[in-house]
Formats: structure tokens, C-alpha cells, sequence
């Protein structure tokens, strides 16, 4: 018998490796086809990783069940899912899963489908035009075009408002004409209604979208369209990045110092630095959009590999908001309000001159923390290492990560005092009691992301705001992001200084680019923009920065001092998380592997301690924190130490390559 094609298929679940089947007489696989296999006794899809072209197994191999029609994954898509296992130390299988996560996983089995509704992807009206472009804007469209052929990264760099979405809609147009795929990278594609309405104003076709939120039938309809090389712009969140694109031309990452692009849970990847990766694959330009870079991107600029496209005002003259600082030790003895005289004044002046205010404070809930002030009970998460969080409008007392919640007591579970309990510290429900108390003819609204969770929600919300059918928002950053409101003239920021403490690397960075943003809402047309800080640290660079809008000045001294440290983007850090039921198997299988750490002048291991957050969810937590020079070689001395220790019971070790979180 003629011997059968023997291929290596790649199966969408924790595996590292492919495994091997062979192709039935009559029929020819391909790279890169999704095939339908029998794999411990169950029919799955995988994708065919390696034609084995000499394969030294003797052995008979399992056939292959069949091949799908029309489902052949790109060999640039290939190429990704391989480098960014090897990159972040995700299993090849689980990348791979990200890949397939639109093929529906029935996709291939003979089961009918509903008849679902088509979704229609007409071609953009390319006669729209948009607005005359500023010199500077069109210099950097420009610049953009011309290397639409090649791997180039560019950092688009301008205040809110100075027109860096036009320059990208431009360039957008002009890739599209050329018969391509485009992907635009948002922060979080629910927050975004306003991006939305301008793209349709623009180009008189909706985008493909692509988010969580998604029935299946439109995300299978998409995902095909996307493999079929259909010319198409797609915006999304984070997991766009994965489409199987066979036809890109651009890529878009928007907002790109934006936390919410690091993934830290199951499949750990940064979504901007893996974009590159994919523009790279695909040789084109990637353009990473921002008002307040990271200092990732920064060096990458400042160290030549990116290019640097600078937007230098606000578009029409528009002028950033005047800052003001609030220094609230002046205020501390005057009661117990979170609103400052200044404050509340400046608010009273919008109202008395029909213009709208945000105050805005980065947490949800009413109170951060409610304790009994008898017997100092504190009301804790048995699941996790937090404070529960009183939530008014529920009446419930909340974790934020786990979602366990319990009806809010009237008195104490420990002394059981019946007028003991005190909320401690402002969420944004308090501040919204606050200014209805203060203001009560005025229009209130309060923004957070657990009272709005859908984009129907978040529509309204923008609507109310635009029609001016609200006065003040309180709100918290779900606010922050990228909305335009005319007549938005104050924002307030109540606790500036939250965020900073906590010794987190990027503290500082994350509440510069986060204020900066906010005050950013402000003054976005003709109407003087003003915003008021209230701190009790006016001193503090990032409140100085602030203030003296000294960006540069800034980021220079943050630098300065990332690279004393060999901190990154200088130096490299990873960390290995463990986890499990029991503490005692956690802490064991900690203290084995810290036992064979590498050892080499370039790294150092740091740990392995409790960590911060040290029950999540039940489960016990253990980290380490690796340290290492630029140039070491980071994942493979982490790959070949963590092997070694093999965990028992339910103990599970994630590593996470570029870490945000250290909790
Ligand atoms: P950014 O993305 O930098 O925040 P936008 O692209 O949203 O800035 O521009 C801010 C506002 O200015 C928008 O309303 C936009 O339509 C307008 N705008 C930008 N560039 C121009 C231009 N060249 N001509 C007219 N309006 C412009
Ligand atoms: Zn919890």
C-alpha cells in the first residue's frame, strides 16, 4: 500500500505540541487547514501545523476524521500564533485557541444551523470626504503612506483633540482603496459609540466589529470574512489581534499606553507589543496612537525604531483645559465633605452658566472600606484578600474580584452593635449623594461600569450628556476615555492622588496618562476648559507634571529613574505566579522551585513570597519576580526552570512575561 500523508495537528487546548495523524487515501491536507480529528475518543478541530514530510514514526497513526472546506489559516497567522507562545510562554495550544475562537466549534459537524441573520459588509463610500487636513496632520498621513508596503511602527503622538483620529481615518481610506484588511485596536469597543458614529459618518459603512459582546452567528459570519481576505476595516478589543486576517494592510492601536491591553488572566499577552509582532509578520505600518505614550513606546521612538509623528495643537485652537491645584490639607478640618470649597464653587459658576461638569474618582461603589467602630470589625471577602465594597444603590457589600457580595448588615456580626458600622472613604456614590445634597436642582448622573454594562447603556449615557439633559456627571474612568462633549467645560478630580500609593512600577505613569486623559474632556470646543485637582500631595511629581503640563519633563525624570533601577523598558521582568486550594502545596511547590532558580548575573529572583493579593477566588497565591537585563534570555531560562517542578493536586503556576499587575 502507497504510504498516506502524515501531518501534524495543532488542537486548540493546553497543549505545547502538535501531534500526529495521517491523511485518508483521496484526500490532501494542506498548512494551515482546519481539520476534524479523533482525540481521546472525541471529534475536535484542530489546524494542520507541520506536513511531515519524513516522519520516522513507525507506528500506525490515528487518521484524520476530515478536512473542512474553505477554512485554511494563513500562513501569517500561523507564524503569530508560534511566536507569541514562544514570546509569552502560553501553551502553542492555547494561542491557537485565540486563533479559533470565531470558527464556532461545531464548525464541521452535520448539525444544521439556525438560520441566522446575514451579516452585510457593503464597501465603504469612498467618495465622503473627510476634513481639510492641517499641515501637520497631512505631513504625517503622509509619512504613514509611504511605507505601506513595509514593517514600520509609528507613534502618533498629539493632545486629546488635535486631530489624531482624522489622521488615521485618511490613512485608513487609502488602505482600504487598495483592496485591504484594516484593524483597529480600541481600549474597550463598548466605550466607544461615539468612534463608531464617526466612522459610519465617514466612510458610510459600519465597521466590522469584533468584542466579547458578540452572539456567535455574527462573530462565525466575521471571522470568515476575515480568512476570506474580504477588504474590511474590524475594530475591536484585544482579541481582534487573533483573527485569522489573510489580507492586512494596517493596523491601528488607539490609546496605546491603555492598560486594559494587557490580558493578565488565562492567556497572559500584552495586545499592543504583540501587534507589532503581527504587523511585523505581515510587513506593514502599525500606528500607535496617543496623547500620553508609554515609556515603552517613548524609548522605542527616542532609540530610533519607532517613528515619531507629532500633532503639536489642539485641532482649530481649541486650548488644553487651565490646571488647578486643590491642596486639600487647607481643607482637611472643614467637615466631612469630599467636595472642596473650590470645587463646589467652580461647579456652581457651570451651573449658573448652563455649562457641564465630571467629577470624577476612580472607584466604584459607595464606600471603599465599612468598619465597625465599636470593635473595629472590618468587613472582608473570606474568598480573597480584600475589603468588601458597599455598594448604596444595591445595598450590598462587594468584592471587586470575585463579584461575592452579601446584603449590607445593620449591625455587627462581631459585637453586634446595632450603630457601630462607618463607611470609610468616598466611592463615587458618595460623591454623587454629595452634589445632589449641594446642588439639588441639578441634573445628576453617575457613570460607572457596573451601572452600565451594555453599549445600549453607555449610547444613552453619551446621548443624555450630548443633549445636555445632565449638569454634573460623577463618574469613574469609564469616563476618561476618548468622548467629546461640547459643553464640558470643569472636570473635578477628587482624590488625585489615589493610585499613586502602592509601589507599583508604573504607578506614576498610569496616573499621569489617566488625569491626563480626564482633564482631556474639557474645553473640547470653544468653551475654556478648566480642571481642579484636589490632592493632598501637591508636591508630588506626577501633581507637579500635571499641572505645569510638563509632559516631557516628566517622562524624562520618570525615565531617568526606570533606568537607574533597570526597570523596564530598560530591563525585562516576568513573574511566575502559583496558586491552588491549599496553602501548604502552594507554599511547597514555591520553596521547590525556588530551590533550582537559575542563577546568573543578569537575573535575579526575587521571591518567592505571599503574594499581595494572597487569596483570589479560594485560591492560595505565591509569586515570584524575575529580573533581567535587555538582552537575557528571559523566557527560555524561565521555560526550562519551571519544567523541572512538577505540581501536585490542583496547584496551577502561570508565568507572565511583562508584567502590569503585581498583585
Ligand atoms: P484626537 O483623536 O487627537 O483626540 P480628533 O481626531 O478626534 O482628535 O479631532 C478632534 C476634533 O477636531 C474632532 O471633532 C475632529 O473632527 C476635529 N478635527 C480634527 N482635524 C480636523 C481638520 N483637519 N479639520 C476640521 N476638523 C478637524
Ligand atoms: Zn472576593
Amino acid at each position: 500500500m502507497e504510504n498516506s500523508q502524515k501531518i501534524q495537528v495543532l488542537l486548540p487546548t493546553a497543549v505545547d505540541k502538535p501531534f500526529s495523524y495521517s491523511v485518508p487515501q483521496g484526500l490532501s491536507a494542506e498548512l494551515g487547514d482546519i481539520v476534524i480529528v479523533n482525540f481521546r475518543s472525541r471529534l475536535t478541530i484542530g489546524v494542520v501545523w507541520k506536513l511531515e514530510t519524513e516522519s520516522t514514526y513507525q507506528g500506525t497513526l490515528k487518521e484524520i476524521e476530515s478536512i473542512v472546506e474553505g477554512h485554511r489559516l494563513p500562513k501569517e497567522s500561523l507564524d503569530f500564533i508560534g511566536w507569541v507562545a514562544r514570546y509569552t510562554l502560553n501553551p502553542l495550544g492555547m494561542v491557537l485557541k485565540m486563533v479559533l475562537s470565531g470558527s464556532s466549534e461545531k464548525m464541521g459537524s452535520e448539525k444544521k444551523t439556525r438560520q441566522s441573520k446575514l451579516l452585510v459588509n457593503n464597501s465603504p463610500d469612498f467618495t465622503l470626504q473627510g476634513p481639510k487636513l492641517s499641515p501637520d496632520q497631512a505631513q504625517a498621513v503622509n509619512e504613514i503612506l509611504q511605507s505601506t508596503e513595509t514593517f514600520q511602527p509609528f507613534l502618533l503622538d498629539g493632545v486629546t483633540g488635535s486631530g489624531k483620529t482624522e489622521v488615521y481615518f485618511d490613512v485608513i481610506k487609502e488602505v482600504l482603496q487598495q483592496g485591504k484588511q484594516v484593524l483597529v485596536l480600541l481600549p474597550e469597543i463598548a466605550l466607544s459609540s461615539q468612534w463608531l458614529e464617526r466612522f459610519y459618518a465617514r466612510f458610510g459603512e459600519q465597521p466590522l466589529q469584533w468584542h466579547s459582546g458578540l452572539s456567535k452567528s455574527v462573530k462565525k459570519q466575521t471571522w470568515k470574512m476575515i480568512l476570506d481576505g474580504k477588504q474590511a476595516v474590524v475594530v475591536g478589543a484585544r482579541s481582534a489581534l487573533f483573527l485569522p486576517f489573510a489580507n492586512l494592510g494596517l493596523i491601528i492601536v488607539d490609546e496605546e499606553h491603555d492598560i486594559s491591553y494587557k490580558q493578565d488572566e488565562q492567556t497572559y499577552y500584552h495586545a499592543r507589543d504583540m501587534a507589532v509582532v503581527r504587523a511585523q509578520i505581515s510587513k506593514i505600518p502599525i500606528v500607535l496612537a496617543s496623547a500620553t505614550p508609554s515609556l515603552e513606546t517613548v524609548v522605542n521612538v527616542n532609540q530610533g525604531r519607532y517613528k515619531h509623528l507629532q500633532l503639536k495643537s489642539r485641532y482649530g485652537g481649541a486650548h488644553l483645559p487651565a490646571l488647578q491645584i486643590v491642596d486639600m490639607r487647607q481643607y482637611a478640618k472643614s467637615g466631612k465633605n469630599w467636595i472642596s470649597p473650590p470645587l463646589r464653587q467652580a461647579l456652581s459658576e457651570r451651573l449658573e452658566s448652563g455649562q457641564q461638569s465630571i467629577l470624577f474618582l476612580n472607584r466604584r461603589g459607595y464606600a471603599p472600606l465599612t468598619l465597625c467602630h465599636h470593635c473595629g470589625h472590618r468587613f472582608i471577602c473570606l474568598g480573597c484578600t480584600s475589603w468588601l465594597v458597599h455598594h448604596k444603590n444595591s445595598n450590598k457589600l462587594q468584592c471587586h474580584y470575585c463579584g461575592y457580595n452579601q446584603s449590607a448588615p445593620t449591625c455587627c456580626p462581631a459585637c453586634q452593635a446595632e450603630d457601630g458600622l462607618i463607611a470609610c472613604g468616598p466611592g463615587v456614590e458618595r460623591i454623587y449623594d454629595e452634589v445632589v445634597e449641594c446642588f439639588p436642582s441639578a441634573r445628576v448622573l453617575m457613570v460607572a461600569s457596573d451601572t452600565l454594562t451594555t453599549m445600549t447603556q453607555m449610547q444613552e449615557m453619551v446621548s443624555q450628556i450630548t443633549n445636555h439633559e445632565v449638569d454634573i456627571v460623577v463618574g469613574t474612568q469609564v469616563l476618561a476615555k476618548g468622548y467629546h462633549f461640547p459643553m464640558m467645560t470643569l472636570i473635578g478630580v477628587i482624590d488625585a492622588d489615589l493610585g499613586l500609593s502602592g509601589g507599583d512600577l508604573r504607578a506614576c505613569e498610569r496616573t499621569y496618562q489617566l488625569l491626563h486623559q480626564v482633564s482631556g474632556r474639557a474645553g473640547r470646543e470653544q468653551l475654556p476648559g478648566k480642571v481642579l485637582l484636589q490632592t493632598y500631595n501637591p508636591t508630588h511629581p506626577v501633581i507637579a507634571a500635571l499641572s505645569s503640563q510638563a509632559q516631557e519633563h516628566f517622562v524624562e525624570c520618570e525615565l531617568a529613574e526606570r533606568q537607574q533601577q533597570m526597570m523596564p523598558p530598560y530591563g525585562r521582568l516576568a513573574a511566575i505566579i502559583i496558586s491552588g486550594f491549599k496553602l501548604d502545596q502552594v507554599e511547597k511547590a514555591a520553596k521547590a522551585l525556588s530551590r533550582i532558580a537559575p542563577r546568573h548575573p543578569d537575573l535575579l529572583v526575587l521571591g518567592p513570597v505571599p503574594a499581595p493579593l494572597s487569596l483570589l477566588r479560594g485560591r492560595y497565591r505565591w509569586r515570584f519576580l524575575i529580573k533581567a537585563s535587555k538582552n537575557f534570555p528571559l523566557q527560555s531560562a524561565i521555560a526550562h526552570w519551571v519544567k523541572q517542578v512538577p505540581l501536585v493536586g490542583n496547584v496551577k503556576l502561570v508565568v507572565d512575561i511583562d508584567p502590569y499587575s503585581f498583585l
